[in-house]
């Protein structure tokens, strides 16, 4: 006959089968996460991205800048070289050099402003490539510990597994189909141990007739309160 106290041992090892794969899921959990790094590299392109931007404005603000710099300079010289004799021309003149100063202005405004934001967007980009640098060194030293912790626990879990097909072995067909359908539905714990006369999967006082019949051993007997399988030691 199967007895509560055999079952009890393979709950030992169920129980320690039990932790070892839930830490090997979280193990394996984060693993695959790489979050903070993927955060990290999308919010760099990204500076990137705007600081190539703010280069090409800055380039091509320059560029007209340029091309107006030589259109004022050319027209100031017109202006005075005594060549505009009738003053209708020499107005017009005047007004197209002023129109070429305001835009020069707002070139050199534009200038200043993306200059600021270029040394702004740079320093961004040095920060961010920093603290990239860092995430990644911290996770390729994370990655190296998971993966200790892995293999260790794939060493333990085929240890229990070892002892658990050995103590399994020595359970009737039957008493093991009770004992998983019963471990299922009481959180992994199936048999609980008598002590002072509680039951110590549920914590309750068991009625006399039950203890008796628990400490003779001659059959298996469930607690009247939780209903897990009883064994004294
Ligand atoms: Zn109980």
């Amino acid at each position: 006959m199967t007895t509560a106290k055999q079952l009890y041992a393979l709950q030992e090892v169920d129980l320690d089968l039990d932790r070892v794969g839930r830490a090997l899921a979280e193990a394996a959990e984060e693993l695959k996460t790489e979050i903070s790094i993927g955060n990290l590299e999308a919010a760099l392109q990204a500076e990137e991205e705007r600081l190539k931007d703010l280069e090409t404005r800055q380039h091509d603000n320059r560029m007209e800048t340029a091309v107006r710099r030589e259109r004022s300079e050319s027209l100031e010289a017109r202006l005075y070289d005594g060549s505009m004799v009738n003053p209708r021309d020499l107005e017009s003149l005047q007004q197209e050099a002023a129109n070429v100063r305001n835009l020069l202005e707002q070139n050199e405004a534009m200038s200043l402003e993306l200059s600021i934001q270029i040394e702004e967007s740079q320093t961004r980009c040095a920060d961010l490539s920093i603290e990239l640098t860092g995430v990644k060194a911290r996770w390729e030293t994370r990655q190296d510990e998971l993966n200790r912790i892995v293999s260790r626990l794939q060493a333990e879990r085929s240890d229990y597994e070892k002892q658990r097909a050995l103590l399994a072995g020595q359970v009737e067909q039957a008493a093991l189909q009770r004992y998983e359908t019963l471990r299922k539905s009481k959180g992994g714990r199936a048999v609980a141990k008598v002590e002072r006369d509680l039951c110590q999967g549920c914590r309750m006082s068991l009625p006399t007739q039950l203890r008796q019949r628990v400490k003779s051993g001659r059959q298996t007997v469930n607690c009247s309160s939780c209903g897990r399988m009883l064994f004294v030691e």
